[in-house]
């Protein structure tokens, strides 16, 4: 039994349908990317997976417990966190503050909890009193990850991290998405437009087409590809 079983999940904007049947496996322990071009349906299936869409048809499945259909909220107390496209930080509210708000979920524990985001992100600890808003886009994503990380999460879900980020701190991102993982025990689903640093980082992705899985595989097998090596590692 995998960690996170998505089965044939349809999900629609109105009539327009984004996904037309995913499923995906992630197992206890693995970073996973999903790969896939502008509107291939990304960030829709991580809302979906995380309860901000219902779908139409299919089954998701959290450490063998349906999740389709519950509020965000229980999906979140299960142990599922996402870190949304675009970080989305309450930008008149501290770096603390933040940070606090990610683990309103839980009672108790939240020193703890912000001692490790702090460890592995000092910078935000130097920032924790100011106004999340006069952050640089790498520090907002740390605190987005971060925010995330209070839930203490099981699984993480992590929308586009490079998403406006230089290629240095892109790559900050993914070493610490990499160390979160092996230290931590974080299972994490990495949606991914830089598929170079994804392949790098990832056990195994999903390619995403038209909210179609068209491709599946270990890292490696992906990289070396050479569909993968076309479309998205732009080689030829
Ligand atoms: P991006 O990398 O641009 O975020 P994506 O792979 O995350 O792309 P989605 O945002 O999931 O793609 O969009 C999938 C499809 O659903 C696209 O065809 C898009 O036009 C459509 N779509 C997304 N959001 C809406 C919306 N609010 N209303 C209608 N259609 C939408």
């Amino acid at each position: 039994m995998s960690l996170l079983e998505v089965r044939n999940v349809e999900t629609f904007y109105g009539a327009i349908m984004a996904l037309r049947g995913v499923s995906i496996d992630v197992e206890e322990g693995e970073i996973v990317t999903i790969l896939g071009a502008n509107g291939a349906g990304k960030t829709t299936l991580m809302k979906t997976i995380a309860g901000l869409m219902d779908p139409e048809k299919g089954q998701i499945t959290f450490d063998g417990t349906p999740i389709t259909g519950l509020e965000p909220d229980r999906i979140v107390q299960k142990g599922l966190s996402l870190v949304p496209e675009g970080r989305e930080v309450f930008p008149y509210l501290s770096v603390e503050e933040n940070l606090r708000l990610g683990a309103y979920t839980r009672k108790g524990g939240h020193a703890e909890d912000l001692a490790l985001v702090y460890s592995y992100f000092p910078i935000l600890k130097e920032r924790q009193r100011q106004a999340a808003g006069f952050l640089s886009g790498g520090q907002q994503q740390m605190l987005a990850i971060g925010r995330g990380l209070m839930a203490r999460p099981r699984l993480m879900l992590l929308d586009e991290p490079s998403l406006g980020l230089s290629p240095l701190l892109t790559q900050e991102i993914f070493a610490i998405i990499a160390r979160l993982n092996a230290e931590q025990g974080v299972t994490m689903l990495v949606v991914e437009q830089n598929a170079h640093i994804a392949l790098v980082t990832a056990h195994k992705g999903y390619v995403l087409e038209t909210g179609r899985i068209v491709m599946a595989g270990d890292a490696e097998t992906l990289r070396n590809s050479e569909d993968i090596q076309e479309f998205y590692l732009g080689k030829s």
